[in-house]
């Protein structure tokens, strides 16, 4: 991959890295709120036992969903580090050239679209 592509996809990748950092916040602070309500709960509010279930449960879905674009998140760092050393848009497992509209829909994707649906199979 020629290095103006390169800057390209490291543009995308900043782009991509500053959207899930700011969903990341958001998660976190959505799940510390909500952590805080129900705190107060014993103080004043009455929570149906329902709610608090829901409640929590959102909670560690955020959570997960936080750890999930933490994931992305590294993911995305390796792949700036790539466009600077050069080797970005090889595929991880077989070495191969990972395919140019691939990388503009996952631009931090590790593997080639073969790869990847082994892994999938796998898991
Ligand atoms: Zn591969």
């Amino acid at each position: 991959m020629d290095k103006r592509k390169r800057e390209r996809f490291k543009k995308l990748l900043l782009k991509e890295k500053e959207k899930i950092s700011g969903e990341i916040e958001s998660l976190k602070s959505d799940s510390s709120r909500e952590q805080k309500e129900l705190a107060g709960g014993s103080s004043g509010y009455a929570y149906h036992l329902a709610d608090v279930a829901s409640d929590s449960y959102n909670r560690e879905f955020n959570l997960n969903l936080a750890s999930n674009e933490e994931k992305i998140l590294y993911q995305i760092d390796r792949a700036i580090k790539k466009t600077e050393k050069g080797d970005y848009g090889k595929c991880e497992n077989c070495g191969k050239k990972i395919n140019e509209e691939r990388l503009k829909t996952i631009p931090y994707t590790q593997l080639c679209i073969q790869c990847q649906q082994k892994e999938e199979k796998n898991q």
